[in-house]
């Protein structure tokens, strides 16, 4: 017989947890945002505390018992929100519960240790100082599977799973091969184009502009500054939740648009925060699905709305006049052209829309060998160099700029690095969806208008919480599985008709 108080029970434990890691969030965003550098120690100290009261909180036997209560119902009486509900927090408490305290101690050292070596190890570009770190994370993490009953050769697929739910390699292997096979020769036409932005009349634009203009653009595409706001970072990121969401960025002299576009990206992560129905805070009515979706929402803002024509025609006006800049010193088609600069680049952050996905695919490649036993960990950089100039046609003029660009490795985030990809690919399938069902969407762009779209992804992905994992979330909204067409269409569509030289349309 269901107990009614049962459900709201596990509801409050799952609340007051969620506030906990939102103290957390908080305190970590004020350590990469605001901390002084004397008071890292302290900091350190107050850190380990939390997360050890969040360990105990989400651990608790009192939590597993109203879990069991709940499952043991078979959840015949329960609704299908409730059963939702039970599954994701089943789900996070057996990811922290079924490791051993001996293993999450030990993990933890390894972390900061090898954070460290590979810090230096990318100083001095030195891979064989971080190598021994490297295998011991691998090591790890199929440690960490077999604790959730998983074989050796399904590792991966745990690690995959975990960042995107229902993902797995061989879910993820045909769809890369597809992107791959239409994104390298599309690739090689574009750079090797004679037609080149030019972004360099937009340096030294003063950054009290460039902040002025993002907050009116972050603004008018719908961040809710009254529960948000938008700071300065080392690397930009988004924490925080519906009640609070904090994002940041970064001014780069040498970049004049990074700043703007990284906030717009920024901002797409942070309006799926802010769609989750704040009452349902923490449970799985009110969590973002996984990495995959949320990269789809911070590169559907970033690219396929904010460098589309329609976007640049509303704000140009406006960000001409922020920084006095006349059409002498930078024409409109060369500020569309900056805005959509696509070149190769040996690291992985600092590349564009269209060359990106092959730094992914190479990332994945090697996880998968490295899982699976065919690589070793002293053969990676060669294999990296090797596989870089496949993808790229480019190679690394060092480590520091291939194999150790990356921080997520030395802590163990294997299987994140595909999110990203297939962020991009159902953004595009999104992006798609939305032109049919939202007809002439581009002319309200044009006025500023950016509501529509957002009350469609408010609707059709914000507000669904975890209710589908990421494939059938994906089908639901756009009655297909995840594809790489949309994205190699959008690509073609946008980026060919701005490199193609053709008689007389040269920029000047
Ligand atoms: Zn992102």
């Amino acid at each position: 017989m269901k107990n009614p108080n049962t459900h709201t029970e596990l509801v409050a434990k799952l609340h007051r947890i969620n506030q906990l890691e939102s103290v957390i969030g908080l305190v970590s965003w004020d350590e990469q945002v605001n901390l002084p550098e004397g008071s890292a120690e302290r900091r350190a100290d107050q850190m380990v505390l939390l997360a050890e009261l969040h360990h105990r909180e989400s651990t608790d036997v009192a939590l597993e018992s109203l879990l069991d209560s709940l499952e043991s119902e078979g959840g015949a009486e329960l609704s299908f929100d409730e059963k939702v509900v039970v599954r994701e927090a089943r789900r996070d408490f057996d990811r922290v519960a079924k490791l051993p305290a001996e293993f999450v101690a030990r993990k933890a050292a390894l972390d900061s240790q090898a954070y460290h070596a590979w810090e230096i190890a990318r100083e001095k570009s030195d891979y064989a100082e971080y190598a021994p770190y490297l295998r011991r994370q691998l090591d790890m993490a199929r440690e960490e599977a077999g604790y959730h009953g998983h074989t050796e050769s399904a590792a991966y697929d745990f690690h995959i799973d975990t960042h995107d739910p229902g993902m797995s390699a061989a879910a993820i292997e045909p769809l890369f091969a597809e992107l791959r096979a239409g994104l390298v020769p599309l690739v090689r036409e574009i750079v090797n184009s004679p037609i080149k932005a030019d972004p360099s009349p937009l340096i030294g634009l003063s950054v009290e502009g460039q902040r002025t203009f993002l907050k009116e653009v972050t603004e008018r595409i719908g961040f809710d500054y009254s529960r948000g706001r938008i700071d300065v970072s080392a690397h930009p990121f988004c924490s925080g939740d519906a009640a609070d969401t904090r994002m940041t960025t970064r001014f780069v002299e040498s970049a004049p648009l990074e700043a703007l576009f990284s906030s717009i990206h920024e901002t797409g992560h942070g309006l799926y925060e802010q769609g989750q129905p704040v009452e349902h805070l923490g449970t799985g009515l009110g969590t973002a699905v996984g990495m995959a979706i949320h990269e789809s929402q911070s590169r559907l803002w970033e690219n396929q709305v904010a460098r589309g024509r329609p976007f640049w025609r509303f704000f140009e006006p406006r960000f001409r006049e922020i920084f006095g800049l006349g059409p002498d010193r930078i024409s409109s088609d060369q500020l569309f052209l900056a805005a959509n600069e696509v070149k190769l680049h040996p690291i992985r952050v600092e590349s564009d829309e269209v060359t990106y996905n092959l730094h992914i695919i190479l990332r994945f490649e090697l996880e998968k060998r490295l899982f699976d036993g065919t690589l070793e960990v002293s053969d990676l950089p060669d294999a990296w160099n090797a596989l870089s100039l496949e993808l790229l046609g480019l190679t690394p003029k060092n480590d520091a700029e291939g194999v150790l660009q990356d921080v997520h490795w030395s802590g163990g985030a294997f299987g994140y690095f595909p999110s990203y990809c297939l962020g991009n690919m159902i953004a595009a399938q999104l992006w798609n969806t939305i032109k049919v069902e939202l007809p002439d969407l581009e002319r309200e762009f044009e006025k500023g208008d950016f509501s529509r779209i957002l009350s469609w992804l408010r609707e059709k992905i914000h507000h669904q919480g975890q209710r589908y994992d990421t494939m059938a979330l994906v089908r639901r909204v756009t009655g297909d599985a995840i594809t790489p067409a949309p994205l190699l269409r959008y690509l073609r569509e946008r980026y060919l008709p701005l490199y193609q030289a053709r008689p007389g349309s040269m920029p000047k």
